[in-house]
């Protein structure tokens, strides 16, 4: 399947007060109609400044992007803002965390819908925008989507302001829609609900969807690949099954630890990754995990001083690690890494 979002060698760098920060480097990936791709890692590993250089949102007076990112087959790096402009929305569109700051208050959510809907179709009359607006409220689950189109945000709950934003995002059918943590400021009950319709829109209309979030809970339930990020860079990627049921790298054994499963005891302790994210600014010389690796004594010098290329391990499966194949295959095996869903 060609994929319809291609990023190769994604590099983000912007000037803040204590020197340039590489919030993304060198991160290459690809997502296919259909299809989910979901970029992990803590705050601050630049999950959120790779999707924001896919949308063309990053500030050119204050950051380089670098690199080549197609949507589908059209070049986005170095296109004039206009034509950017004019990609998102119609062919790509984004939910992000926060639907409450997303809205604006004193505007009824029907009307801001319609004019994102009207951007891109400015021969729209008002009844058929109306038309266009109560059909999508509908469709993402909104009850009495009439009487809802003439309210305010602060009358919706934080599922249905969410909801609303999701049919802002596809009001005009975008092939490629990019979601920023869309669930997080959700209780688990309304995440599962958001969730669900994202999946269901998505075998209606074969959107590429590209999800950023720290949640493995979310990627179980949702992706069909996963990049795991850290300090800028992809450690780990691949299918889902393969890198939650196989994971390779130190760190996505440590981001796993700290997540309940289903299939795991019941009362064992979760154990999080320790320490830090580095400062972007300052990322460490070689692997930039090493400070924080309870594995990084086994290999030695070579993680302190020779940053790691990822490495096929399987079919579509790569990782970025020094540590021989036999210690991670006995790591799997003693640790009995999850296979099942996460809880
Ligand atoms: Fe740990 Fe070394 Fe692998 Fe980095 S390269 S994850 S420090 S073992």
């Amino acid at each position: 399947m060609d994929p319809y979002l291609r990023v190769d060698d994604l590099r983000v760098s912007f000037t803040a007060t204590d020197g340039v920060v590489r919030a993304v480097d060198g991160v290459s990936l690809s997502v296919a109609r259909g299809r989910t791709l979901a970029v992990v890692g803590e705050s601050g590993s630049g999950k959120s400044a790779a999707a924001l250089a896919v949308l063309g949102l990053h500030d050119p007076r204050r950051s380089t992007v670098t690199g080549r990112i197609t949507v589908g087959g059209r070049p986005l790096v170095g296109r004039p803002e206009t034509e950017v402009r004019r990609l998102r929305g119609r062919d790509m569109a984004v939910v992000f965390q926060d639907p409450l700051s997303a809205l604006h208050p004193y505007q009824r959510v029907g009307r801001q819908i319609a004019e994102a809907y009207r951007v891109h179709h400015p021969r729209a009359g008002r009844a058929e925008t109306r038309r266009r607006v109560v059909e999508m409220l509908d469709r993402v689950g909104i009850a009495q989507p009439e009487r809802r189109f003439d309210q305010y945000p602060h009358e919706f709950s934080g599922g249905m302001r969410q909801r609303a934003m999701i049919a802002m995002a596809l009001v005009n059918e975008p092939a490629l829609l990019v979601a920023d943590e869309p669930t997080s400021a959700l209780d688990v009950t309304v995440q599962a609900q958001i969730l669900e319709l994202l999946a269901d829109l998505q075998a209606e209309s074969g959107t590429a969807i590209l999800l950023i979030t720290h949640d493995l809970g979310v990627v179980a339930q949702i992706a069909d690949e996963v990049l795991v990020m850290y300090a800028g860079r992809a450690v780990e990627q691949g299918a889902v099954e393969q890198v939650l049921g196989r994971p390779r790298h130190p760190y996505t054994w440590g981001l796993l630890g700290g997540v309940p499963s289903l299939h795991g005891d019941a009362d064992a302790d979760l154990t999080p990754v320790p320490g830090h994210p580095p400062s972007l600014v300052d990322v460490p010389p070689g692997c930039p995990f090493h400070p924080r690796c309870g594995h990084a004594a086994r290999v030695g010098e070579r993680c302190r001083t020779e940053r790691p290329e990822p490495r096929p391990e399987a079919a579509g499966h790569r990782s970025a690690c020094h540590l021989s194949d036999e210690e991670r295959a006995r790591h799997h095996a003693e640790h009995a890494v999850r296979t099942g869903p996460i809880r």
